[in-house]
Protein backbone atom coordinates (compact mmCIF):
# COMPACT_ATOMS: atom_id res chain seq x y z
CA UNK A 1 0.00 0.00 0.00
CA UNK A 2 1.60 3.66 -0.97
CA UNK A 3 2.12 5.78 2.20
CA UNK A 4 0.69 9.25 1.51
CA UNK A 5 2.50 12.30 2.57
CA UNK A 6 4.08 12.35 5.90
CA UNK A 7 1.68 13.32 8.74
CA UNK A 8 2.68 15.75 11.46
CA UNK A 9 0.61 14.72 14.85
CA UNK A 10 -2.16 12.57 15.30
CA UNK A 11 -4.63 15.45 15.00
CA UNK A 12 -3.42 16.05 11.64
CA UNK A 13 -4.01 12.82 10.90
CA UNK A 14 -7.30 12.07 12.39
CA UNK A 15 -8.19 15.63 10.80
CA UNK A 16 -7.12 14.74 7.06
CA UNK A 17 -8.07 11.05 7.60
CA UNK A 18 -10.83 11.40 4.98
CA UNK A 19 -8.23 13.21 2.37
CA UNK A 20 -5.91 9.82 2.88
CA UNK A 21 -8.52 7.24 2.51
CA UNK A 22 -9.52 8.51 -0.75
CA UNK A 23 -5.86 8.75 -1.66
CA UNK A 24 -5.77 5.17 -1.07
CA UNK A 25 -8.53 4.21 -1.81
CA UNK A 26 -7.92 5.63 -5.71
CA UNK A 27 -4.76 3.88 -5.69
CA UNK A 28 -6.69 0.61 -5.94
CA UNK A 29 -6.86 -0.80 -1.94
CA UNK A 30 -10.08 -1.91 -0.72
CA UNK A 31 -11.45 -0.52 2.88
CA UNK A 32 -13.77 -2.00 4.79
CA UNK A 33 -15.58 -0.14 7.52
CA UNK A 34 -16.87 -1.35 11.58
CA UNK A 35 -18.09 0.79 14.05
CA UNK A 36 -16.78 -1.34 17.40
CA UNK A 37 -13.80 -2.87 18.02
CA UNK A 38 -15.19 -5.99 19.15
CA UNK A 39 -14.98 -6.56 14.94
CA UNK A 40 -11.56 -8.88 14.35
CA UNK A 41 -9.78 -6.03 11.77
CA UNK A 42 -7.40 -8.90 11.50
CA UNK A 43 -9.74 -10.94 8.99
CA UNK A 44 -10.09 -8.19 7.09
CA UNK A 45 -6.36 -7.10 6.51
CA UNK A 46 -5.99 -11.09 6.07
CA UNK A 47 -8.42 -10.92 3.28
CA UNK A 48 -6.41 -8.11 1.44
CA UNK A 49 -9.05 -4.85 3.30
CA UNK A 50 -7.83 -2.11 5.13
CA UNK A 51 -9.93 -1.73 8.45
CA UNK A 52 -11.10 2.06 8.71
CA UNK A 53 -13.75 2.21 12.19
CA UNK A 54 -16.64 4.47 11.51
CA UNK A 55 -16.45 7.31 13.80
CA UNK A 56 -18.99 9.30 15.05
CA UNK A 57 -17.18 12.46 15.58
CA UNK A 58 -18.91 16.20 16.49
CA UNK A 59 -21.32 17.61 13.82
CA UNK A 60 -25.20 17.75 12.96
CA UNK A 61 -27.57 14.98 12.76
CA UNK A 62 -29.81 16.83 10.22
CA UNK A 63 -30.66 14.31 7.54
CA UNK A 64 -29.85 10.63 9.25
CA UNK A 65 -33.96 11.74 11.03
CA UNK A 66 -35.06 10.71 7.97
CA UNK A 67 -34.12 7.52 8.66
CA UNK A 68 -33.66 7.29 12.59
CA UNK A 69 -35.80 8.30 15.93
CA UNK A 70 -34.31 10.78 17.86
CA UNK A 71 -33.55 8.32 20.68
CA UNK A 72 -30.54 6.97 19.11
CA UNK A 73 -26.97 7.50 20.36
CA UNK A 74 -25.31 10.57 18.71
CA UNK A 75 -22.30 7.80 17.59
CA UNK A 76 -24.96 6.16 15.69
CA UNK A 77 -26.75 9.20 14.75
CA UNK A 78 -23.35 10.86 13.31
CA UNK A 79 -22.37 8.12 11.11
CA UNK A 80 -25.25 7.60 9.78
CA UNK A 81 -25.16 11.12 8.72
CA UNK A 82 -21.40 11.07 7.33
CA UNK A 83 -22.52 8.38 5.26
CA UNK A 84 -25.78 10.10 3.93
CA UNK A 85 -23.20 12.85 3.50
CA UNK A 86 -21.30 10.58 1.35
CA UNK A 87 -18.13 10.58 3.33
CA UNK A 88 -17.66 7.02 3.55
CA UNK A 89 -18.29 6.12 -0.40
CA UNK A 90 -14.85 4.36 -0.61
CA UNK A 91 -15.41 1.55 1.50
CA UNK A 92 -16.76 -1.70 0.06
CA UNK A 93 -18.58 -3.00 2.67
CA UNK A 94 -19.20 -2.83 6.59
CA UNK A 95 -18.76 -5.73 9.13
CA UNK A 96 -19.91 -5.28 12.51
CA UNK A 97 -19.91 -7.61 15.48
CA UNK A 98 -22.96 -8.11 17.24
CA UNK A 99 -22.24 -5.52 20.07
CA UNK A 100 -25.48 -3.24 21.52
CA UNK A 101 -29.30 -3.21 19.39
CA UNK A 102 -28.77 0.17 18.32
CA UNK A 103 -25.73 -0.45 16.34
CA UNK A 104 -27.21 -3.57 15.19
CA UNK A 105 -30.77 -1.89 14.26
CA UNK A 106 -28.85 1.04 12.47
CA UNK A 107 -26.87 -1.95 10.55
CA UNK A 108 -30.06 -2.61 9.02
CA UNK A 109 -30.76 0.59 7.82
CA UNK A 110 -27.44 1.25 6.42
CA UNK A 111 -27.96 -2.07 4.77
CA UNK A 112 -31.43 -0.96 3.07
CA UNK A 113 -30.04 2.70 1.89
CA UNK A 114 -25.91 1.90 0.89
CA UNK A 115 -26.91 -1.21 -1.71
CA UNK A 116 -23.76 -0.20 -3.02
CA UNK A 117 -21.70 -1.73 0.23
CA UNK A 118 -21.74 -5.80 1.73
CA UNK A 119 -22.75 -5.17 5.32
CA UNK A 120 -22.16 -8.67 7.38
CA UNK A 121 -23.01 -9.16 11.08
CA UNK A 122 -20.73 -11.45 13.21
CA UNK A 123 -22.39 -13.25 16.68
CA UNK A 124 -20.68 -13.11 19.85
CA UNK A 125 -20.81 -15.48 22.76
CA UNK A 126 -21.42 -14.26 26.19
CA UNK A 127 -19.74 -16.89 27.62
CA UNK A 128 -15.81 -17.95 27.99
CA UNK A 129 -16.66 -22.07 27.95
CA UNK A 130 -14.97 -23.98 24.84
CA UNK A 131 -18.00 -24.36 23.32
CA UNK A 132 -18.07 -20.43 23.36
CA UNK A 133 -14.63 -20.47 21.81
CA UNK A 134 -15.42 -22.90 18.84
CA UNK A 135 -18.73 -21.12 17.98
CA UNK A 136 -16.49 -17.58 17.75
CA UNK A 137 -14.08 -19.60 15.61
CA UNK A 138 -17.00 -20.71 13.53
CA UNK A 139 -18.12 -17.22 13.30
CA UNK A 140 -14.99 -15.87 12.20
CA UNK A 141 -14.78 -18.74 9.53
CA UNK A 142 -17.67 -17.97 8.44
CA UNK A 143 -17.44 -14.58 8.38
CA UNK A 144 -13.78 -14.75 5.95
CA UNK A 145 -15.43 -17.67 3.63
CA UNK A 146 -18.37 -14.72 2.62
CA UNK A 147 -15.35 -12.62 2.07
CA UNK A 148 -14.03 -15.39 -0.65
CA UNK A 149 -10.98 -16.98 1.42
CA UNK A 150 -10.47 -20.06 2.36
CA UNK A 151 -8.50 -21.29 5.45
CA UNK A 152 -5.83 -22.98 3.69
CA UNK A 153 -1.90 -22.30 4.77
CA UNK A 154 -2.10 -19.15 2.53
CA UNK A 155 -4.77 -17.40 4.44
CA UNK A 156 -2.97 -18.52 7.56
CA UNK A 157 0.04 -16.79 6.93
CA UNK A 158 -1.37 -13.98 6.15
CA UNK A 159 -3.69 -14.15 9.03
CA UNK A 160 -0.10 -14.41 11.42
CA UNK A 161 0.81 -11.22 9.48
CA UNK A 162 -2.15 -9.04 10.17
CA UNK A 163 -1.78 -10.75 13.86
CA UNK A 164 1.27 -9.18 14.54
CA UNK A 165 0.85 -6.09 12.79
CA UNK A 166 -1.76 -5.30 15.09
CA UNK A 167 -0.34 -6.64 17.76
CA UNK A 168 2.66 -4.00 17.54
CA UNK A 169 -0.51 -0.93 16.82
CA UNK A 170 -1.83 -1.98 20.53
CA UNK A 171 1.14 -2.76 22.09
CA UNK A 172 2.35 0.71 20.84
CA UNK A 173 -0.73 2.68 22.48
CA UNK A 174 -0.26 0.57 25.54
CA UNK A 175 3.11 1.41 26.11
CA UNK A 176 2.02 5.62 25.69
CA UNK A 177 -0.84 5.00 27.89
CA UNK A 178 2.03 3.18 30.86
CA UNK A 179 4.27 6.24 30.12
CA UNK A 180 1.62 9.01 30.38
CA UNK A 181 0.19 7.20 33.78
CA UNK A 182 3.98 6.97 34.89
CA UNK A 183 4.41 10.75 34.22
CA UNK A 184 7.20 9.63 32.06
CA UNK A 185 5.13 11.23 29.05
CA UNK A 186 3.56 14.57 28.91
CA UNK A 187 0.74 14.36 26.32
CA UNK A 188 -2.55 16.11 26.78
CA UNK A 189 -5.66 14.48 27.42
CA UNK A 190 -6.28 16.05 23.47
CA UNK A 191 -3.31 14.75 22.25
CA UNK A 192 -4.19 11.31 23.56
CA UNK A 193 -7.63 11.10 22.20
CA UNK A 194 -5.99 11.96 18.94
CA UNK A 195 -3.32 9.36 19.43
CA UNK A 196 -5.78 6.83 20.12
CA UNK A 197 -8.38 7.91 17.22
CA UNK A 198 -6.18 8.17 14.81
CA UNK A 199 -5.46 4.47 14.79
CA UNK A 200 -8.65 4.05 13.95
CA UNK A 201 -8.81 5.78 10.87
CA UNK A 202 -5.14 5.66 9.42
CA UNK A 203 -3.14 2.77 7.63
CA UNK A 204 -1.47 0.97 11.01
CA UNK A 205 2.23 1.54 9.14
CA UNK A 206 1.50 5.12 9.19
CA UNK A 207 0.49 4.95 12.54
CA UNK A 208 3.28 3.31 14.50
CA UNK A 209 5.34 5.63 12.77
CA UNK A 210 3.89 8.60 14.42
CA UNK A 211 3.74 6.84 17.56
CA UNK A 212 7.51 6.09 17.07
CA UNK A 213 7.84 9.71 16.44
CA UNK A 214 5.88 10.57 19.99
CA UNK A 215 8.10 8.24 22.27
CA UNK A 216 11.06 9.69 21.25
CA UNK A 217 9.56 12.89 22.31
CA UNK A 218 9.43 11.86 26.09
CA UNK A 219 9.49 14.25 28.38
CA UNK A 220 8.15 14.21 31.83
CA UNK A 221 4.97 15.84 33.50
CA UNK A 222 5.94 18.56 35.52
CA UNK A 223 5.06 18.80 39.30
CA UNK A 224 2.01 20.99 39.26
CA UNK A 225 0.41 18.20 36.89
CA UNK A 226 1.78 15.66 38.91
CA UNK A 227 -0.37 17.34 42.18
CA UNK A 228 -3.43 17.23 40.20
CA UNK A 229 -7.14 15.29 41.14
CA UNK A 230 -6.30 11.96 39.19
CA UNK A 231 -9.79 10.84 37.48
CA UNK A 232 -10.92 8.30 35.58
CA UNK A 233 -13.08 8.53 32.32
CA UNK A 234 -15.48 5.82 31.91
CA UNK A 235 -18.24 5.56 29.08
CA UNK A 236 -18.86 4.91 25.67
CA UNK A 237 -17.86 6.40 22.43
CA UNK A 238 -16.20 10.01 23.16
CA UNK A 239 -16.42 11.87 19.92
CA UNK A 240 -14.70 14.83 20.89
CA UNK A 241 -11.93 16.01 22.81
CA UNK A 242 -12.93 19.51 24.23
CA UNK A 243 -14.51 18.30 27.21
CA UNK A 244 -11.62 16.17 28.63
CA UNK A 245 -9.51 18.97 27.59
CA UNK A 246 -12.47 20.90 30.02
CA UNK A 247 -11.47 18.31 32.63
CA UNK A 248 -7.88 18.56 32.33
CA UNK A 249 -8.19 22.92 32.37
CA UNK A 250 -10.33 22.33 35.59
CA UNK A 251 -7.54 20.34 37.89
CA UNK A 252 -8.18 16.76 36.91
CA UNK A 253 -5.13 14.38 35.55
CA UNK A 254 -7.06 12.20 33.56
CA UNK A 255 -4.97 8.85 34.90
CA UNK A 256 -6.84 5.93 32.84
CA UNK A 257 -9.91 5.63 30.56
CA UNK A 258 -12.32 2.79 29.86
CA UNK A 259 -14.48 4.02 27.41
CA UNK A 260 -14.95 2.79 23.23
CA UNK A 261 -12.43 5.32 21.93
CA UNK A 262 -9.51 4.93 24.35
CA UNK A 263 -8.00 2.01 26.13
CA UNK A 264 -10.70 -0.76 26.52
CA UNK A 265 -10.21 -1.47 22.19
CA UNK A 266 -6.20 -2.40 23.05
CA UNK A 267 -6.01 -4.75 25.96
CA UNK A 268 -4.76 -6.95 25.62
CA UNK A 269 -2.05 -6.53 22.34
CA UNK A 270 -2.15 -10.00 21.95
CA UNK A 271 -3.66 -13.73 22.73
CA UNK A 272 -2.13 -17.33 22.57
CA UNK A 273 -2.32 -20.30 19.94
CA UNK A 274 -0.96 -22.32 17.55
CA UNK A 275 -3.28 -21.57 15.29
CA UNK A 276 -3.70 -18.28 13.98
CA UNK A 277 -7.56 -18.58 14.29
CA UNK A 278 -7.33 -19.70 17.76
CA UNK A 279 -4.74 -17.06 19.00
CA UNK A 280 -7.18 -14.61 17.38
CA UNK A 281 -10.02 -15.70 19.16
CA UNK A 282 -8.24 -15.48 22.42
CA UNK A 283 -7.66 -11.99 21.74
CA UNK A 284 -10.70 -11.06 21.24
CA UNK A 285 -12.47 -13.53 24.00
CA UNK A 286 -10.00 -11.60 26.85
CA UNK A 287 -10.42 -8.19 24.94
CA UNK A 288 -11.69 -5.76 27.83
CA UNK A 289 -14.75 -5.70 27.71
CA UNK A 290 -17.72 -3.23 27.06
CA UNK A 291 -20.75 -2.75 29.09
CA UNK A 292 -23.06 -3.86 25.65
CA UNK A 293 -20.94 -7.43 26.39
CA UNK A 294 -20.46 -7.71 29.45
CA UNK A 295 -22.52 -7.61 33.42
CA UNK A 296 -21.60 -4.93 35.29
CA UNK A 297 -19.44 -7.50 38.16
CA UNK A 298 -17.49 -8.81 35.57
CA UNK A 299 -16.09 -5.28 33.99
CA UNK A 300 -16.22 -4.27 37.96
CA UNK A 301 -14.08 -6.67 38.45
CA UNK A 302 -10.72 -4.89 36.10
CA UNK A 303 -11.40 -1.85 37.63
CA UNK A 304 -10.75 -3.44 41.42
CA UNK A 305 -7.38 -4.84 39.98
CA UNK A 306 -6.77 -1.70 38.35
CA UNK A 307 -7.74 0.33 41.37
CA UNK A 308 -5.46 -1.42 43.67
CA UNK A 309 -2.61 0.11 42.02
CA UNK A 310 -3.66 3.68 41.17
CA UNK A 311 -4.33 6.45 43.19
CA UNK A 312 -7.88 7.27 41.76
CA UNK A 313 -9.76 10.12 43.45
CA UNK A 314 -12.71 10.60 41.34
CA UNK A 315 -14.49 8.77 38.33
CA UNK A 316 -16.29 11.19 35.86
CA UNK A 317 -18.65 9.02 33.20
CA UNK A 318 -19.03 10.46 30.14
CA UNK A 319 -21.92 8.87 28.22
CA UNK A 320 -23.85 9.58 24.84
CA UNK A 321 -27.36 10.49 25.31
CA UNK A 322 -29.35 7.10 24.95
CA UNK A 323 -26.42 5.01 25.47
CA UNK A 324 -28.56 2.37 27.38
CA UNK A 325 -25.84 -0.45 27.40
CA UNK A 326 -23.31 2.18 29.22
CA UNK A 327 -26.16 4.29 31.43
CA UNK A 328 -27.57 0.31 33.02
CA UNK A 329 -24.00 0.16 34.46
CA UNK A 330 -23.55 3.23 36.37
CA UNK A 331 -25.44 2.34 39.27
CA UNK A 332 -23.90 -1.04 39.93
CA UNK A 333 -20.17 1.31 39.51
CA UNK A 334 -21.51 4.19 41.73
CA UNK A 335 -22.17 2.05 44.42
CA UNK A 336 -19.09 -0.28 44.58
CA UNK A 337 -17.09 3.40 44.06
CA UNK A 338 -19.01 4.97 47.01
CA UNK A 339 -17.78 1.44 48.84
CA UNK A 340 -14.34 2.72 47.79
CA UNK A 341 -14.89 6.70 48.96
CA UNK A 342 -14.53 7.41 45.49
CA UNK A 343 -17.19 10.14 43.96
CA UNK A 344 -18.49 10.13 40.82
CA UNK A 345 -20.60 11.95 38.70
CA UNK A 346 -22.01 11.22 35.18
CA UNK A 347 -22.59 13.62 31.94
CA UNK A 348 -24.32 12.85 29.00
CA UNK A 349 -23.37 14.29 26.08
CA UNK A 350 -25.07 14.82 22.48
CA UNK A 351 -24.18 15.03 18.92
CA UNK A 352 -22.45 18.57 19.52
CA UNK A 353 -20.42 17.62 21.79
CA UNK A 354 -20.65 21.06 23.27
CA UNK A 355 -19.10 21.32 26.73
CA UNK A 356 -22.17 23.87 27.74
CA UNK A 357 -22.14 26.33 30.55
CA UNK A 358 -24.01 23.61 32.65
CA UNK A 359 -21.66 20.86 31.69
CA UNK A 360 -18.75 23.03 32.97
CA UNK A 361 -20.65 23.74 36.24
CA UNK A 362 -21.29 20.35 36.78
CA UNK A 363 -17.55 19.77 36.53
CA UNK A 364 -16.43 22.70 38.11
CA UNK A 365 -18.48 21.30 41.20
CA UNK A 366 -16.87 17.70 41.44
CA UNK A 367 -13.67 18.55 40.73
CA UNK A 368 -14.15 21.09 44.07
CA UNK A 369 -15.49 18.55 45.99
CA UNK A 370 -13.00 15.53 44.94
CA UNK A 371 -10.42 18.58 46.08
CA UNK A 372 -12.27 19.54 49.44
CA UNK A 373 -12.20 15.43 50.26
CA UNK A 374 -8.97 15.39 49.51
CA UNK A 375 -7.62 18.03 51.65
S1 LIG B 1 -22.84 1.03 23.12
FE1 LIG B 1 -23.88 3.00 23.38
S2 LIG B 1 -22.64 4.50 22.23
FE2 LIG B 1 -22.03 2.44 21.55
S3 LIG B 1 -23.32 2.12 19.73
FE3 LIG B 1 -24.38 1.20 21.50
S4 LIG B 1 -25.79 2.81 22.23
FE4 LIG B 1 -24.27 3.78 20.86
Amino acid sequence: MMISDPIASFQQAYETSRQILNRIHDQGQKLFGYFCTYTPIELLAACGYLPVRIMGGRGKAEQCYRLLPEFICPFMKRSLERAMNGEYHFLSGIVQSYTCDAVCGCQAVWKNNFTNMDLYSISLPYNSKQQSREFYIAEFKNFIEKLGQPYDSGFQEKLRQAIELYRQVRQAVLNLYDSAQSGLLDISAEEMWYAVNAGFVIPPGQYLELIQRKVQQKKEISDDQKHSLSVIISGSEIGHPDILTYVEKTGGRILWDDHCTGIRSFEPADGYGEDPMERLVDRYMKRSPCASRSRAEDRWLRWEKKLHHADVQGVIFVLQKFCTPHLSDIPYFKDQLKKRGIPAIVLEMDESWEVSGQIRTRIDGFLDMVQGKNG
